[in-house]
């Protein structure tokens, strides 16, 4: 699928390679800052990509994705519902719970965004 422009590393902070974090002028009280358009339309197509997921690994046994956290250098493993949830908290304008991943999970039953993406890639090479 082309246009996704996050690597293994989803969900995270829109803003986290961004040197102009507009976070950074705000009161620390503030909201999160509104998204722009395209980062709207990128975690939405996320959002339908999470869904499609679901709908083809679950049924195989894979419970969701599991990613490298730059912050705590640990994986991270998301239940496609968490997943899910929080992409549409982000649309919304509230923070996502990046660091609350599932509790004690099956780490044989997650993959990486990656090998979904490859995955979904191969159903439609057929
Ligand atoms: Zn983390």
């Amino acid at each position: 699928m082309a246009g996704v422009n996050y690597d293994a590393q989803m969900p995270r902070d829109p803003f986290a390679d961004d040197p102009n974090d507009p976070a950074s002028f705000l009161e620390a009280d503030e909201p999160m800052p509104p998204l722009s358009e395209d980062e709207r339309a990128s975690i939405r197509q996320d959002l339908e990509l999470v869904a499609e997921f679901q709908r083809v690994l679950a049924p195989r046994g894979i419970q969701g994705i599991f990613f490298l956290c730059e912050d705590c250098d640990e994986f991270h493993y998301y239940d496609w519902d968490i997943m899910a949830a929080n992409m549409s908290a982000t649309l919304a304008g509230e923070l996502s719970p990046v660091h609350e991943p599932s509790a004690q999970p099956d780490v044989s039953a997650y993959v990486p965004w990656d090998y979904a993406l490859g995955y979904l890639d191969g159903l439609d090479a057929r």
